[in-house]
């Protein structure tokens, strides 16, 4: 979609640090990271909010899902419930939707943070 920077970002027009690709989704790094770890999944495709997810979606959003806990273990902010130390403790996923929400980017986008606390930023 015209001027949505996650668009542009997906269609390789402007640069982002991209950790995770494949035919439907992008993940990169947050450029304002509010923790040592922060990235987002984004469809490739434009869609503006989870509101605006309908069922055609599903398969998509269960992608997004269960790609966060892969990344967040490749990223050094795993969950394993038998874990102790760093890496083991896990991680905060994240859909901001609409104003009162506080999306500021109107492209469908999980948040996923973690690391050491405290972290710079709310969300
Ligand atoms: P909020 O800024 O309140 O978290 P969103 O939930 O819409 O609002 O999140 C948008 C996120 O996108 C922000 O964390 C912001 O730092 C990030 N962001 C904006 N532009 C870029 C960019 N070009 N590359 C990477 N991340 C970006």
């Amino acid at each position: 979609m015209d001027n949505c920077i996650f668009c542009k970002i997906a269609a390789k027009q402007i640069p982002a640090q991209i950790i995770y690709e494949d035919d439907d989704l992008l993940a990169f790094k947050d450029i304002n990271p509010a923790a040592p770890v922060h990235f987002l999944i984004v469809p490739k495709k434009h869609v503006a909010t989870l509101a605006d997810c309908t069922a055609e979606d599903a398969a998509l959003l269960g992608k997004i899902s269960l790609l966060a806990p892969k990344l967040a273990q490749e990223q050094g902010v795993g969950y394993q419930a038998d874990g102790n130390g760093p890496g083991t403790g896990g991680f905060k996923t994240l859909f901001n939707t609409g104003p009162d929400g506080g999306q500021e980017v109107y492209h469908l986008h999980m948040h996923v943070i973690g690391g050491p606390r405290p972290w710079r930023r709310s969300l």
